[in-house]
């Protein structure tokens, strides 16, 4: 069923040692953001759903008042905090310094380049975005189409539910549509898994000692002290987390450190509760169904997509495939972890 029904998404990224006549890297990595956001894949099986999916965030389609315009951000010309776009457009004109900004801009990926050098963070980057917009688009769709569904969807992602640095412009964004939703009497579910970093080492700690059949939303002053052994003020993942950590054990085998949308800000870590985790009733009812057993705390949704986006199917070979043909001789970056549940 999976494999029927997967969709992928690959590009590839100029990042050094590579020249296309006529044109910086800046402004080739700046065109191939915008131009992969525009993919229609394979068989126009994407037809342009990222970039309906990207607007659809950034202008908060979701409400009967959407936003007229993107909020001001820096232009990859004049470098001025003066770019912006009208609603529903693609690309148009720094009002400043007439240059060409694409709304893929507003993540500012360009700020870390050069004229001719990207670093490896641009292609990371770029995946964190592409994630989540797949993952938004059946979401996006069912809210368009029959927002009913959505009542009986569990959306998995591989993954915390955050984006770091600049590209949080899209968690404000984010955390309002589940407020929204959950306002008009549709609570969207959606979980986020992480496997690696300092909540699951956290988990690996105290996972064992844990009740069976319990959860545990750390607070702010917990996460600072406990798991990430800092002295940073201020609350953690403010602006860029559009889900709250939670920890999950059914018993000893499945135990989990999961993300769950909120609608808040960072704020809810201050006092947190699980009564605004977001269908964390139907949540918690529905994990057990999908638990696997092949490795500790694993979900099976995430295991089968790991499985059809292992390296010998489509992405990587056929983007080699075309890029062998090509006449740019590019660095390629494939990760296996774009996908959509
Ligand atoms: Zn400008």
């Amino acid at each position: 069923m999976m494999k029927r029904s997967a969709l992928f998404h690959a590009t590839a990224f100029p990042l050094r040692h590579v020249m296309v006549p006529e044109k910086s890297i800046y402004q080739t990595v700046r065109e191939i953001i915008f131009e992969s956001v525009k993919d229609i894949g394979l068989d126009d099986a994407l037809d342009g759903a990222m970039m309906e999916t990207l607007k659809w965030i950034v202008f908060e389609k979701w409400n009967p008042k959407p936003k007229d315009a993107l909020e001001e951000f820096g232009c990859p010309h004049c470098h001025q905090n003066v770019a912006t776009l009208a609603y529903d457009q693609e690309k148009g004109q720094c009002p400043r310094c007439k240059g060409e900004i694409f709304i893929t801009d507003m993540f500012g990926l360009h700020l870390n380049m050069q004229e001719d050098f990207a670093p490896n963070q641009v292609a990371t980057d770029y995946m964190s975005v592409s994630e989540t917009m797949m993952i938004f688009t059946p979401i996006r769709y069912f809210w368009e189409n029959n927002k009913e569904v959505l009542k009986n969807c569990l959306m998995v992602k591989d993954g915390p539910l955050a984006l770091r640095a600049t590209l949080a412009k899209l968690s404000a964004p984010i955390r309002r549509f589940f407020k929204f939703a959950k306002e008009q009497g549709i609570e969207v579910a959606m979980i986020g898994q992480e496997k690696t970093g300092a909540f699951v080492d956290h988990l690996h700690l105290i996972g064992d000692k844990a009740p069976v059949g319990s959860i545990f939303i750390p607070n702010n002053t917990y996460i600072r002290a406990e798991i990430q052994h800092s002295n940073l003020a201020g609350i953690y993942g403010t602006d860029t987390n559009y889900g709250a950590k939670v920890f999950i054990k059914y018993n000893n085998y499945h135990k989990m450190v999961i993300n769950v949308p909120t609608g808040e800000r960072g704020e809810f870590v201050e006092n947190p509760s699980v009564n605004k985790l977001i269908a964390i009733k139907k949540i918690i009812a529905t994990l057990p169904k999908i638990l696997s057993n092949r490795h500790e705390g694993a979900l099976l949704p995430i295991e089968l997509a790991n499985g059809i986006a292992s390296l010998s199917t489509y992405p990587s070979a056929k983007a080699l495939e075309l890029f062998s043909d090509a006449l740019i001789k590019s660095y390629l970056i494939v990760d296996d972890s774009v996908r959509c549940i």
